[in-house]
């Protein structure tokens, strides 16, 4: 690839942080966050309504709250990945339990893994990302330049 190929992001020491939890994995992220409260007070959360609203009221912690998952708060949370407004994503799914909005969930993941984006799916994963150096400092990623491949698609077709 050369150097038009892609775009350089780069990720502030104040990390924008979405947290999403499963109905039956809610009481283990609130556990998580307890524990971390130190290191996730320094950056920016936010998370689907009900996640949101019990990791708050538990924890102290200030976080944004987007529609409940089922109602189109992943796919909140995946536009704003699609913006660059996240950059982290800590998501304790269900891996046990069928969900109604399964198809958002998978939409997310992938959304996630288009734009290079630190994702916990379980808590270990979660455990590492929060512990890494690069939580305290900025963190360069290169991302396919989007614009140049929708102008080239655009002049093919
Ligand atoms: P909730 O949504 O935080 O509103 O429960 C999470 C989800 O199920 O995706």
């Amino acid at each position: 690839m050369n150097n038009n190929d892609t775009l350089e992001f780069v990720m502030e020491p104040q990390k924008n942080i979405a947290l999403i939890a499963h109905d039956n994995k809610k009481q283990e992220l609130i556990d998580w966050c307890t524990e971390n409260r130190e290191i996730l007070e320094h950056h920016f959360l936010c998370g689907t309504g009900t996640t949101a609203k019990m990791v708050s009221e538990r924890t102290g912690l200030p976080v944004r709250g987007f529609n409940s998952g089922p109602l189109g708060g992943d796919q909140q949370i995946g536009a704003r990945i699609v913006d660059g407004k996240i950059d982290i994503v800590i998501f304790f799914s269900d891996p046990l339990t069928a969900q109604p909005h399964d198809p958002d969930v998978k939409a997310l993941l992938r959304i996630a893994q288009v734009y290079d984006i630190p994702m916990a799916n379980n808590r270990a994963t979660a455990d590492f990302i929060i512990t890494s150096p690069y939580m305290d400092g900025s963190y360069s990623r290169d991302l396919s330049n989007f614009k140049r491949i929708v102008d080239e698609r655009a002049k093919k077709l």
